[in-house]
């Protein structure tokens, strides 16, 4: 095979490449078994399904589907807008907060940059960062969690950005409100602090920073959220970034006219309207979760205690374990490249893919 002989831009070079949950086809194809005796537990997703008020809308939307989307998505802004309590200009809607996350780097990074983040961070900040050339700045976790005055003292004049997720994927710990209301006071006007809120709204008493946003006191606080978790979209790509107009309107420049398709826009909209599968999302959510402690601790398998809905057990050696339970059809997650090589992220299922996985994990670590 001839070699590519291209220059690429220096940044690909050391560029972390994102390794995602393994698809349930793949493994069926990789292992010959049949995809519908194979679970998976391994991207967060909501195991009671899409949202079935988004799944009404979007079969509405198929039929103008010859159409391009609305570049604006006037509609679902406005229907946004109504539910958090902002204006449209406060809003920006992202081809998943990914797509949100990459918006803020080429808007703020460059090289000689820095942006700060946790020891355990979310995968894409540090992609989103050495893609556009800036440096990562990772700062020791504290319990696995945030150490949110140690993240403030590593600004510098250098830094543009500070991504911090609450909770925070993929250790599930809580950053504390007081924490949190001192660092959005005390982070210096030239940082933009991105509160990744991804699974806020697994929470029951989450802290509101939708005050500061309406208050436009703070230009520096970008907010995301994602219809991926909760609302089960994750296969959509739909995801929102909540800000100051000034930092929208910068963002915006960047994004690409169509960056949300209309089935996406619809089932959003839809999504907005579903209360009744929050709820029952939520509800599932929690249980699992205090299965999952209840159970895990019986096994003497430590844990992390989780605000979202997944959670990391400490398991030895990760990988091996991940593959064990891969032959049985149960698909979690490794964590070896999030520097956590002993520990498996499992996202929170049915009752009855939470006790298949249970006793999987069980089955592997030879504790059956
Ligand atoms: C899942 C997740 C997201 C959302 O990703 P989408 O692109 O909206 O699907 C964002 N941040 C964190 C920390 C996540 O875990």
């Amino acid at each position: 095979m001839k070699r590519a002989s291209l220059q690429f831009n220096p940044a690909i070079e050391t560029l972390p490449v994102y390794q995602p949950g393994r698809p349930i086809d793949e493994v069926a194809r990789e292992l010959g078994l049949q995809a519908d005796s194979i679970i998976k537990l391994a991207s967060n997703e909501n195991p009671l399904g899409p949202s079935p008020r988004a799944v009404a809308a979007m079969q509405q939307a198929l039929g103008q589907l010859h159409l391009y989307p609305d570049g604006n998505a006037f509609h679902l802004k406005r229907k946004l807008a109504a539910a958090l309590g902002v204006e449209p200009a406060n809003l920006i809607l992202g081809n998943g907060s990914n797509e949100i996350l990459e918006f803020v780097g080429h808007a703020l990074m460059a090289p000689g940059a820095e942006v700060v983040v946790s020891e355990y961070c979310f995968a894409v900040y540090p992609i989103v960062t050495r893609l556009c050339g800036a440096e990562l700045v990772s700062v020791p976790a504290r319990q696995f969690g945030h150490d949110l005055p140690a993240m403030l003292a590593a600004v510098t004049p250098l830094t543009r950005v500070m991504f911090v997720a609450n909770p925070n994927n993929p250790t599930g710990t809580l950053a504390a409100a007081a924490d949190v209301l001192r660092l959005i006071e005390q982070v210096p006007p030239h940082v933009l602090l991105v509160m990744d809120e991804a699974y806020i709204e697994f929470l029951d008493e989450p802290q509101d920073l939708l005050p500061l946003v309406r208050r436009s006191d703070r230009p520096n606080l970008l907010l995301t959220r994602t219809f991926s978790k909760i609302h089960g979209l994750a296969g959509t790509r739909i995801g929102y970034g909540i800000g100051h107009p000034d930092v929208i309107a910068a963002l915006e420049k960047i994004r690409q006219p169509f960056n949300i398709n209309s089935v996406a826009q619809a089932g959003a909209g839809g999504a907005l309207d579903d209360h009744e599968h929050v709820k029952r999302t939520r509800r599932n959510n929690s249980d699992g979760l205090r299965y999952f402690e209840r159970e895990l601790a019986q096994a003497g398998i430590e844990f992390i205690p989780s605000s979202a809905n997944f959670i990391l057990a400490r398991v030895g050696g990760g990988e091996r374990v991940f593959e064990a339970m891969q032959r049985e059809g149960v698909i979690i997650r490794p964590m070896g490249i999030y520097h956590l090589p002993e520990w498996l992220r499992i996202t929170i299922g049915t009752p009855a893919e939470n006790g298949r996985c249970l006793s999987a994990l069980k089955r592997a670590l030879g504790r059956a």
